[in-house]
């Protein structure tokens, strides 16, 4: 059976097209399925009966399950779902000003063994098929009263977005598309640890955000704390920053998990503010999150605004990222997938 919410418009238009049915079709299914939410063939009733009956016979309209869902004392509510194989992932809505983020996962665990990640370091057990990834926002779309504020996704939660690569390229499609999920691109942002090459590829494929997760100023650190980093060193991701296409006023987030001792210094912040100067950019400095066993601490207040203010100072926006959910292990850095 073929998944459908795994395939792009373009994938379902040429698989029909290779059964003469005709390309307005495409259209019609996929609004029934992301925009009246439909869970089989047989309510598609502007079909004909034969293509209904042909659909189903062929493809199979897959659904994720809630198993529960985890209110945290400031409004953000932490999923856990349940995919077809019995593995487990989470997302998490989050509450802003005037509308909700919700983060996605886009693997279950993480292969690249980020020191201060927790999902790094319960290890990588397979990526997401493009219909895990577009179902975890139609599922929540669906469980969730105040949906029509649900304007921003971001690609933050388990796993590396850009080592899967092809599926998240197709979920960004649907979840971006007018037929699909209809998200503005301008409102979707994927977060990188820095894979290089997939960087490049993102920015010829489509246009959404980047995030980039920095977390160190120099290269030594930068490996002892991200290992993908002796791979592609800060140099090399700096520079695939700077040739990422960028639509005018738009900038390149970068992410900066402050640890206590490790990279919080202001030598670090003098480095980080001369390695960013060339790109259109604004940080985001994240408190690190505390997980059971982990061996890092956060910084004082004292410490992350002198560091914020070194930054603002040097005309560079800077934000101190309010740890969401922490109460209920949904803030960055926390997820793990675990029932109990
Ligand atoms: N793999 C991608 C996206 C998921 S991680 C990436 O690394 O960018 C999302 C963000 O959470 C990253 O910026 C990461 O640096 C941050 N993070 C991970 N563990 C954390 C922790 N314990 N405390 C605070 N932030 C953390
Ligand atoms: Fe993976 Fe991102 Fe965690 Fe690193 S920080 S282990 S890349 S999820």
């Amino acid at each position: 059976m073929i998944d459908i919410k795994s395939m792009t418009e373009a994938d379902l238009s040429k698989w029909l097209g290779g059964f003469n049915v005709a390309p307005y079709r495409t259209g019609q299914i996929f609004r029934w399925i992301y925009h009246r939410h439909v869970t089989s063939f047989s309510q598609m009733t502007d079909l004909p009966k034969a293509l209904r009956e042909f659909l189903s016979e062929h493809m199979i309209i897959t659904q994720v399950s809630i198993d529960r869902i985890q209110t945290s004392s400031d409004g953000s509510k932490k999923y856990l779902l349940r995919l077809r194989d019995g593995q487990h992932i989470e997302s998490v809505l989050i509450p802003e000003r005037n509308h909700w983020t919700l983060c996605i996962s886009t693997q279950v665990g993480c292969a690249m063994g980020c020191k201060f990640c927790l999902t790094g370091q319960n290890g990588f057990v397979r990526n997401l098929r493009a219909s895990e990834i577009v179902n975890q926002v139609l599922t929540i779309i669906q469980d969730f009263d105040s949906h029509e504020r649900l304007t921003n996704i971001v690609l933050m939660g388990m796993g590396e977005p850009l080592a899967n690569y092809d599926n998240v390229l197709k979920a960004l499609r649907i979840i971006t598309s007018n037929n699909g999920l209809g998200f503005s691109s301008r409102r979707v942002t994927l977060s990188t640890a820095g894979l290089v090459p997939e960087i490049q590829r993102l920015g010829r494929d489509i246009n959404v955000n980047l995030a980039v997760s920095l977390n160190a100023s120099e290269d030594n650190t930068r490996s002892y704390l991200m290992p993908v980093n002796r791979t592609y060193s800060l140099k090399e991701v700096i520079d695939a920053c700077k040739r990422f296409p960028l639509p005018p006023r738009r900038r390149i987030t970068f992410e900066y998990v402050m640890l206590a001792g490790i990279n919080d210094s202001l030598r670090d912040a003098e480095r980080l503010s001369r390695l960013l100067r060339p790109v259109r950019s604004k940080i985001n400095l994240i408190p690190f999150n505390q997980f059971d066993g982990s061996k890092f601490k956060r910084p004082d207040d004292s410490v992350i605004l002198s560091f914020q203010k070194y930054l603002i100072d040097r005309k560079y926006t800077a934000i101190v990222r309010k740890s969401k959910g922490s109460d209920i292990s949904a803030a960055c850095g926390q997820l793990r997938a675990r029932m109990g």
